[in-house]
């Protein structure tokens, strides 16, 4: 059955109704709401999971928050990477949870320089947008020797370079095992796969080495879900991933995501556990089915890529490094990802930008994260050495934070004194946007600062400077004019 959000009410009843406030929040009450928000796990309230009598009651509120799709956890030594986890079909019944992990590929035929070099550009990738960093996640380390020793090297060289968790690949356990042996207790990688040929040997060791497991049977879906099923129920292995395939060519990409959606659809919607489970994809396959030079493979990866994203894949597998193959994927999982009931916000605060003085300006905007990243980037772009003072309206632009009362002369007196402003700069002029210009008289008010209404737009805040922060202009405003 497709997940229904229990009400407050529901949880409520269920919640030990002391008000302890153990959980962080003021009441069990407003414990609810976090846990039907999904805000907070049901542990945080450590009464009901401590005290045996509300035994029952936990379970029950375990079962009604859980989601219908297993989250399966893989781990490195520094970080954690979680996949799965999710409730929903559609994203805004309620919002997607774990956002699809990208991992890149290395392979025991490469020299331990050229792994290195993979690894350090996988480790390096970052791409700031609308305030957040978006990163790759894990190393998938594949056995094309299929030798137990080139794959245990490989292994090494990787966890040596870098802390990010692992998919191991081969399909021979015994390959497989050398590259478990190297690895230290901090790691909780996935190994891939588990097939029709090899699916006792790959669960024993998943269940020895308490990793996760992916199973794989590229066109047949009824295979896929029927190894689930064994492995699941007769050898005991909980944490699985399923890869259904990824094709490409005539017939092929479309079968792909008929596949995917299908596994996901009969998970969320019918309730059917042997596919309740995180979906692999591999659009690295264009690298073997593609004819043509490297840019078509990797633009064909690509384009697989923000497909099955968009069709349930959890986790997947690719080759491509390149920027401007990345940079569409990891931007479309940002967007896809983002909880559509939420603002998009970045942290308030003051951001200094360039070097700036005691005669620099002060611009002032709100943390709605678009609007944030186009003022902070306008003025970098400028070249202008400036402090900026981010209000939190929320998350809303300032064009609605000013009638709803989220940006206001107290939030920005209090801004002023929170970040120290009258020592920082000695001119006491706040340069506000030209869509708040209503606020000025209230500005000058509660602050005793002079206000500046900018532009409209801040890709004109270069021309504004030009204009209107000269010495005469700035002279004639501290001297109250
Ligand atoms: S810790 Fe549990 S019992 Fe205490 S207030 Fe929070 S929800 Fe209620």
């Amino acid at each position: 059955m497709p997940w229904r959000a229990p009400s407050p009410i529901d949880l409520y009843d269920l919640l030990p109704k002391t008000n302890c406030g153990k959980c962080g929040e003021a009441n069990c009450m407003a414990f609810a709401v976090k846990l039907v928000n999904l805000e907070a796990p049901v542990e945080q309230c450590p009464p009901i999971v401590e005290d045996p009598k509300y035994k029952q009651s936990y379970e029950k509120l375990k079962e009604l928050v859980s989601p219908l799709v297993k989250e399966v956890v893989l781990r490195g030594p520094k970080c954690v990477v979680k996949i799965g986890g999710e409730y929903v079909l559609r994203r805004h019944e309620l919002r997607y949870v774990n956002p699809t992990a990208i991992a890149i590929d290395v392979d025991d035929s490469m020299s331990g320089d050229e792994i290195i070099n993979r690894v350090k550009k996988v480790e390096g990738f970052s791409y700031e947008y609308i305030g957040r960093m978006l990163t790759l996640d894990l190393i998938a380390i594949r056995s094309v020797t299929g030798d137990r020793e080139a794959f245990a090297r490989a292994v090494k060289t990787v966890v040596e370079n870098s802390s990010l968790p692992l998919i191991l690949c081969s399909l021979n356990p015994k390959v497989v095992e050398a590259g478990l042996k190297a690895l230290s207790p901090e790691y909780r990688p996935l190994i891939y796969a588990a097939t029709k040929d090899n699916w006792r040997e790959m669960g024993e060791l998943a269940g020895t080495y308490e990793t996760a497991l992916a199973v794989s049977s590229p066109g047949d879906l009824d295979t896929l879900v029927s190894l689930a099923r064994t492995l699941s129920s007769n050898v005991g292995v909980s944490d699985l991933v399923l890869d259904p395939g990824c094709f490409i060519g005539r017939g092929g990409l479309s079968y792909t995501i008929k596949a995917f959606t299908q596994l996901r659809y009969k998970a969320i919607e019918q309730g059917f556990k042997d596919s309740a489970y995180p979906l692999l994809a591999a659009p690295i396959s264009a690298w073997t089915s593609i004819e043509g030079n490297e840019k078509a493979k990797a633009w064909w990866e690509s384009v697989m890529a923000v497909m099955l994203m968009t069709r349930y894949a959890d986790i997947m597998i690719l080759h491509s490094i390149d920027g401007w193959a990345l940079l569409p994927l990891v931007i479309w999982r940002f967007n896809l990802y983002t909880d559509p009931r939420i603002p998009v916000a970045v942290d308030p605060g003051l951001r200094v930008i360039g070097q700036p003085d005691e005669m620099s300006p002060v611009f002032v905007t709100g943390n709605y994260a678009l609007t944030y990243s186009i003022v902070s980037g306008d003025i970098e772009k400028a070249r202008i050495n400036a402090y900026l003072v981010v209000i939190d309206t929320e998350g809303v632009a300032v064009e609605a934070a000013v009638p709803g009362r989220k940006l206001t002369a107290e939030k920005l007196a209090e801004a002023i004194r929170a970040y120290g402003l009258d020592v920082k700069v000695k001119h006491k002029i706040l340069i506000i946007p030209g869509r708040a210009a209503r606020l000025s008289g209230e500005i000058e008010d509660a602050t005793g600062w002079r206000v500046m209404v900018g532009p409209m737009d801040s890709r004109d805040i270069p021309g504004f400077m030009q204009k209107q922060w000269i010495p005469e202009k700035i002279r004639e405003l501290m001297s109250g004019g």
